[in-house]
C-alpha cells in the first residue's frame, strides 16, 4: 500500500494549525517548527513506502522443527485516532515448516507496519498475517504490549496501564503447551490466556 504525500503543503498547514491553537507561528521558537514537524511525519510514516513482502528471503530450516522466538522487538508507532505515539514491545514466535527467516527481518517487518498510522490491534494482526502468508510455518504467534500517549496524557490519566494484543494461528491455537512455552520464554508466565 502506498500513499501520496504532498510534502510542500504540510509546513504551511502546521503553521496554520499553530495559529488556530492561539500561538504566534512567527515567534522565534516556532519559526522552524512547521518544517520540522513536516519532516518528522515523513519519517514516522515512511512505512507506507515499503513493501512487507520484500523482506522475505527465507532459508531452509535444516529440519529444525522446534519453536523459534524473537522477543522484545521495540517499536514506536502513531495512533490513527489522535496522531499520538504508542510504543512498546512485540514478541513473535513460529514453528518452521521447512523455512526460516533471518532475525533482523522480523524487526524490519515490525518497523514497516509501525511506521504508519495504526491501531495496536491492526499492527499485531498485520504482522501475524504477513508472516502467515509469506513464511512456511505450522503456526505464528504475535504478542504486543504498548503504552499509548493518547491514554496517558488525556482524560483519566492511566499513565502506567498497558494494552496487550495477541494474534495466533495454526498450531498455537491447538497446542496449549507450546503457547505456555512461548510466554515462559518471553518471561511473561502469567499472560497465558
Ligand atoms: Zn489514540
Amino acid at each position: 500500500m502506498k500513499t501520496k504525500t504532498n510534502k510542500k503543503k504540510i509546513p504551511a498547514l502546521i503553521g496554520r494549525l499553530l495559529a488556530l491553537l492561539g500561538e504566534n507561528p512567527k515567534r522565534e521558537g516556532l519559526k522552524e517548527t512547521p518544517r520540522r514537524v513536516a519532516k518528522m511525519y515523513e519519517e514516522l510514516l515512511k512505512g507506507y513506502q515499503a513493501d512487507p513482502k520484500s523482506i522475505f528471503k527465507c532459508f531452509d530450516s535444516d529440519e529444525f522443527s522446534g519453536m523459534v522466538i524473537i522477543s522484545g522487538i521495540d517499536f514506536y508507532s502513531l495512533c490513527e485516532h489522535h496522531l499520538m505515539p504508542f510504543y512498546g514491545k512485540i514478541h513473535i514466535g513460529y514453528v518452521p515448516d521447512g523455512k526460516i527467516l533471518g532475525l533482523s527481518k522480523f524487526a524490519r517487518l515490525v518497523e514497516i507496519f509501525a511506521r504508519r498510522l495504526q491501531l495496536q490491534e491492526r499492527l499485531t494482526k498485520q504482522i501475524a498475517e504477513t508472516l502467515q502468508k509469506n513464511l512456511n510455518s505450522k503456526g505464528i504467534i504475535v504478542y504486543c504490549q504498548a503504552r499509548h500517549f493518547c491514554m496517558s496524557m488525556r482524560g483519566v490519566k492511566k499513565g502506567r496501564s498497558q494494552m496487550k494484543t495477541l494474534v495466533k494461528t495454526g498450531i498455537f491455537n491447538t497446542d496449549k503447551n507450546l503457547l505456555e512455552q512461548f510466554f515462559r520464554q518471553i518471561n511473561l508466565p502469567n499472560k497465558v490466556k
